[in-house]
């Protein structure tokens, strides 16, 4: 039998999947292996899954069931299955579906190019271990063959797992404990990456933010005990501060903008909220998770802050950056919330005036402490509550929007749009998409920063026409170009977004 030696990933749920998707890619072109263009010309299928919401997780039963047939139609093809759901299910998915060969858990990437070797041989295998060493961010460099997004953006791991546990959510245990890596090694791939002409960092954690506080905490004991003192705290150390690695990211020459995605609301110091006033290329717009505007509903799900306190804290973020674009994540319908507490939601949702939100209604995860809640709320109210609160935000988004038309704003091209024809689409420092028409007699390259005026607006995007007689445009660095392909928000080539960032349909 020919060895297998194309590869094709197909991703579901958040932006930690699409990124171990991309680092997945990464190992198995170091073992020899080539991207596919597609399923059909594929030997080794990755599904890389999403256990956030039973939704997501029946859609991988399904598909599972349909690569049967995939696999029938030519000799020594491989399955294999990665991420939250493989992580929770192990060999139980070996168990129920014959034609997979292979199961990887969240902290077992770099174990993919011997389980697709063996799986040729036809070794049937799960690996699920949890590792709580540094050793799980120690991957190969970027292969010259791993094309990246043509805008020239990228992700850059600070932080892995959760220890927050609130109640409704399954990442605690199919993400493993909090742990953060070095930032020594986080600076370095950065600066790796701006020099291989990134211009866009997002850096990624699941809550992002608390970045570092395990790793001080076990400071300040060490500096205690060495005092002998009992109360004395040394001070925090600078090196495991997460405003402090934004700023030693913030000086990497070339860096146009630093994103970070999801901060907690409960991790943010002074030294983070002066930094959105400081730091030129940390972008205006914060992703800042709320859930709810009840503080009874946030003490359910054990959020640990209320809605108050929720906004105070968006008061002093704005008050630090006035511009500031803040989106957000919420819950509807979890187990307890009265007409009342969501009115409270709606209330604090057109107080705050979020750019954007994703919303969602509330999905019982089994092993997780809110499935055991009675007061379930009825679906038929879940859903007439979501869609009442999306329609909210559309109108709150479309009033950000018009109130934007005629500013110029620069926005970093990602290429043709979503709407076709010649338009083509970007996104500006608020996170928000630009479609724009161009007055010249070339388009801009993808990865190219230029200065757009916004004409027009509607609840999904800004329209803008670029004049490149305007000043101030910045032509793409030397990013390796992959092909451009539609829905992608990262282009690893040999793989593919199954689900959309948009509409509730977040990871
Ligand atoms: N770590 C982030 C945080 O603290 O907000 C978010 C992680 S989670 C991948 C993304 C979003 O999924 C959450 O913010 C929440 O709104 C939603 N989510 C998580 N568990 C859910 C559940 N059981 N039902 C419905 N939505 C859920
Ligand atoms: Fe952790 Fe976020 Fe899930 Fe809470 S919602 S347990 S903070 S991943």
């Amino acid at each position: 039998m020919n060895t297998p030696r194309r590869f094709w990933i197909r991703t579901h749920g958040c932006q930690m999947n699409v990124h171990d998707s991309e680092k997945v890619a990464n190992l198995l072109l170091h073992d020899g292996w080539e991207s596919a263009r597609g399923m059909d010309d594929a030997d080794l299928l990755i599904l890389n899954t999403c256990s956030i919401r039973d939704k997501a997780e029946h859609r991988l039963y399904s598909e599972l069931g349909k690569l049967r047939e995939w696999k029938e139609l030519a000799r020594g093809r491989i399955v294999g299955v990665a991420g939250c759901v493989a992580q929770q299910q192990g060999d139980a998915l070996l168990r129920r579906f014959p034609q997979l060969d292979f199961v990887y858990g969240t902290h077992n990437l770099r174990r993919v190019p011997e389980m697709a070797a063996a799986a040729s041989r036809g070794v049937r295998d799960a690996q699920t271990g949890e590792s709580r060493s540094q050793e799980r961010f120690d991957l190969p460099s970027r292969h010259p063959s791993l094309e990246g997004d043509p805008a020239g953006r990228a992700f850059v791991t600070v932080m892995e797992g959760c220890d927050m546990f609130c109640s409704f959510c399954i990442v605690p245990s199919t993400r493993g404990r909090e742990i953060s890596r070095a930032g020594a090694e986080i600076v370095a791939e950065s600066r790796d990456l701006v020099a291989s002409g990134i211009r866009e960092l997002t850096l990624l954690g699941q809550t992002v933010n608390a970045y570092g506080r395990h790793d001080r905490r076990r400071a300040h004991e060490r500096a205690e005990r060495a005092a002998g003192a009992a109360i004395a705290l040394a001070p925090a150390d600078p090196e495991h501060s997460f405003a402090d690695l934004l700023g030693r990211l913030a000086e990497i020459p070339g860096l146009a903008r630093l994103r970070y995605i999801s901060p907690h609301p409960i991790f943010y110091d002074d030294a983070l909220i002066r930094a959105h006033a400081e730091l030129d290329p940390l972008c205006p717009h914060i992703h800042l998770p709320v859930q709810s505007g009840s503080s009874r509903i946030l003490e359910r799900m054990r959020r640990r802050h209320t809605a108050d306190e929720y906004r105070r804290l968006v008061e002093r973020l704005r008050a630090s950056r006035p511009d500031l674009a803040i989106t957000t994540d919420l819950i509807v319908g979890f187990p307890g919330e009265t007409s009342a507490d969501f009115a409270e939601t709606l209330a604090l949702v057109r107080e705050v005036a979020f750019t954007d939100s994703f919303s969602f209604k509330y999905s019982p995860r089994p092993g997780t402490a809110a499935a055991t809640l009675e007061d379930a709320v009825p679906d038929a109210v879940a859903q007439a509550r979501l869609e009442e609160l999306q329609d909210l935000q559309r109108s709150l988004t479309l009033d950000a929007h018009r109130a934007r038309v005629g500013e110029t704003t620069e926005i970093l091209v990602e290429g043709s749009s979503r709407r076709g024809g010649a338009q083509l689409s970007g996104r500006d420092p608020f996170h928000r998409i630009v479609n724009f028409s161009s007055e010249a007699e070339f388009p801009p390259a993808p990865g190219s920063l230029i200065r757009v005026e916004i004409v027009d607006a509607t609840p999904h995007s800004l329209i803008g026409v670029w004049n490149p007689a305007i000043a101030g445009d910045r032509a793409p660095r030397n990013v390796k170009m992959g092909a451009l392909i539609a829905d992608e928000r990262s282009a690893v080539i040999g793989s593919e977004r199954a689900s959309a960032l948009r509409g509730g349909s977040r990871g």
